[in-house]
């Protein structure tokens, strides 16, 4: 699938998790906090996707307004091999989870001292499931069609 189809997709993902989510909160299953986490991690998906290991993919463009993001990310596409590591499901977010945030998380840190707690650490979890089921849906996309073109 290309970037485009992988954008539709994601677009129509994100309306599934939006409605599964606030139905949720609504039925009392999932506070808003915790709610809007996966959200945002899910969003964060469209950004963070499993093609930022091309170079020139849709992704990579995404990225370039904002210089450190660019520079992540081709570094990110140099040292994971396409439909490598990067598109394992959970490992390959993991991956991408870390190589963007962690320099902003340490950068953060340093400037306003580390201040984790439970709750906030329970958030960041909620937007990694988040962000890992935009992953698993690139991921099932591109089982789907590459068998399909076979
Ligand atoms: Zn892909």
């Amino acid at each position: 699938m290309d970037g485009e189809g992988h954008d539709k997709l994601h677009a129509l993902g994100w309306c599934v998790v939006t409605v599964g989510l606030a139905v949720g909160v609504l039925r009392g299953e999932l506070d808003a906090a915790g709610a809007l986490a996966m959200w945002a991690g899910y969003a964060a998906g469209r950004v963070l996707t499993p093609d930022l290991d091309l170079a020139r993919s849709r992704a990579q463009r995404a990225l370039r307004p904002v210089l450190p993001l660019r520079a992540l990310g081709l570094a990110y596409a140099r040292l994971f091999r396409h439909r490598g590591l990067s598109h394992w499901p959970i490992v390959g977010t993991l991956t991408r989870a870390l190589w963007f945030m962690l320099p902003f998380a340490a950068c953060a840190a340093l400037l306003f001292g580390f201040h984790f707690s439970f709750p906030s650490l329970r958030l960041i979890a909620l937007g990694f499931v988040g962000l890992c089921l935009a992953d698993i849906l690139h991921i099932a996309a591109d089982v789907v069609t590459t068998r399909r073109w076979r």
